[in-house]
């Protein structure tokens, strides 16, 4: 049985300015002012590597939002950012990068602390990560345009498109990479010219709002970046429904989706949703089982399996599938699972008591229908809310485990024969976010690749670089964010014609 270190000595100390900003007054982030709620509600973000409270934080609802909105819509209309050239907006956008990197340890552990994943992992994936996408982002700053469109007979007419922010911009995000996922936000919205009204998770607020100090050193005047932090059936669905809101752009589970496209109805706002995911990932009889194994233990353990694009659902042919079962229960058992400041844990807890209660019940379920557990099986030690990598096999594509998702550390295994029938069961899901395929055979990959319906296909290694495009099919979401697709949602074609 695995414990869990939490002895204090053995945990990477906290750096000061770290404890400075988990002691700052509960505030939002409202037209370049740090403000209460104006209920002056506060509620508190837990660690949840051990559920003790780190800070406190501003409760805001409807009427904050209202004010954030009425703030976005001044600095959108007539404020500084209405006359800021495209090359000042990138320049922006560039400080912030570099601020991040300059703040990058102080990040690194507040999101550890929020969200509970490894140090490293924070510090070396999604803090530089979220500069990256600012980088990025920058770029297409001054790159968007137009076309010259010819109509009529030569000299009648000329014609042309122009892409001008959509407006004011709400958005959710989600508590599984706080930073990483607010940065995918703002920076496309702000590359375009948009302002906006960004909500965190209420389990990870930290890092988005340590992010908005960083906003007013980089320079974006008043109003730009409105920061709400606050509950889902609160500020999130003020947001959702605010009728001078142009836009909502939203991370999180399938059944909140729905809600926002239900909520955005009243103004037609655009909507554009990444969804969840239960992810098929096809090992064929060719396979390079040397990689295979190890990515698909990256893929379903990383982040505690809290990743709307994990393999939950891994497909194996039946020449391989005693091997690949052993490998991964054997890599899932080896995973050291402890709190991310301890600097060996490879895994950290899940996010809250409410997640480990619902992964927990899934594997049980599972169990009673019939499954069997190969690594793992349920939660770990007492304290905190760490949950054991588990492996299942002896699963039908029926059963709740095989079709629900979990966003925990949970993946299924199944065997196949036919390309036929694994094709089938890949697709037969509500879901269409990203599938994996592992073989050799080139034609095969390609050919697998057309007809797996989701919007991210990865071969043999997965990269989620900020330039490819990404978004899910079917309940997995509409619209693409990141690439170019991503910084266009934020826009909208206006046409020109002038008879000559
Ligand atoms: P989880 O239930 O696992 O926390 P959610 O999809 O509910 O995942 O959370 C993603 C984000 O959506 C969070 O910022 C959350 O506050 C927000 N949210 C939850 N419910 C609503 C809602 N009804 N309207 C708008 N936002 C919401």
């Amino acid at each position: 049985m695995t414990t869990i270190d939490q002895t204090p000595g053995n945990l990477t100390a906290l750096l000061p300015s770290v404890m400075k900003f988990l002691d700052r007054e509960p505030a939002l982030l409202i037209d370049g002012r740090w403000q209460p709620a104006r209920s002056g509600e506060t509620f508190v973000s837990r660690n949840p590597a051990n559920g003790s409270t780190l800070a406190k934080i501003a409760s805001g609802d409807a009427e904050d939002v209202d004010l954030a909105v009425k703030a976005a819509r001044r600095a959108f209309k007539s404020g500084p950012w209405s006359r800021t050239k495209s090359s000042d907006r990138a320049q922006m956008l560039w400080k912030l990068a570099d601020l991040i990197t300059e703040h990058a340890d102080e990040l690194a552990q507040l999101e550890t602390l929020d969200q509970g994943k490894p140090l490293n992992v924070s510090r070396g994936a999604d803090i530089p990560g979220s500069a990256e996408t600012f980088r990025y982002m920058a770029g297409w700053a001054t790159k968007l345009t137009g076309k010259t469109i010819q109509v009529g007979a030569p000299g009648d007419f000329h014609s042309y498109t122009q892409l001008e922010p959509v407006g004011v911009v709400g958005q959710i995000v989600p508590w599984n990479f706080p930073l990483a996922m607010a940065a995918w936000k703002l920076a496309p919205a702000l590359a375009a010219g948009c302002t906006v009204v960004l909500k965190p998770a209420e389990n990870t607020p930290l890092t988005a709002l340590r992010l908005g100090e960083l906003i007013q050193e980089a320079g974006f005047p008043d109003g730009v970046v409105n920061i709400v932090t606050g509950f889902g059936d609160t500020a999130g669905a003020a947001i959702a429904q605010h009728p001078d809101i142009d836009k909502v752009a939203f991370t999180g589970s399938t059944g909140v989706g729905k809600s926002i496209v239900r909520a955005a109805i009243g103004n037609l706002k655009r909507v554009s949703l990444e969804l969840g995911g239960k992810n098929p990932s096809i090992v064929m009889e060719d396979a390079d089982l040397v990689a295979a194994i190890p990515g698909l233990i990256q893929g379903s353990f990383a982040n505690s399996g809290q990743v709307c694009t994990a393999p939950s659902r891994i497909f194996v042919h039946g020449s391989v599938f005693e091997d690949v079962l052993a490998g991964l229960s054997d890599g899932a058992r080896a995973l050291k699972v402890g709190p991310g400041l301890s600097p060996g844990s490879q895994m950290g807890p899940v996010i809250s008591e409410r997640q480990l209660v619902s992964i927990t019940e899934h594997i049980e379920g599972g169990v009673t229908a019939g499954a069997k557990v190969t690594a793992g099986g349920g939660r770990l030690g007492t304290e905190g809310y760490f949950v054991a990598p588990t492996v299942v096999s002896n699963v039908s594509n029926e059963m709740p485990i095989a079709r629900e998702e979990i966003f925990g550390p949970v993946v299924v295994l199944s065997p196949f024969r036919e390309i036929d029938d694994v094709l089938h069961m890949a697709n037969d899901t509500q879901y269409g976010l990203t599938a994996q395929i592992w073989t050799q055979n080139v034609s095969n990959a390609h050919r697998m690749a057309t007809r797996i319906d989701a919007g991210s296909i990865w071969v043999n290694g997965k990269s989620m670089d900020i330039a490819l495009p990404f978004g899910g099919f079917k309940q997995s979401g509409w619209g693409q964010e990141k690439g170019v697709e991503g910084v266009e949602m934020y826009t909208r074609s206006k046409t020109v014609v002038v008879a000559l």
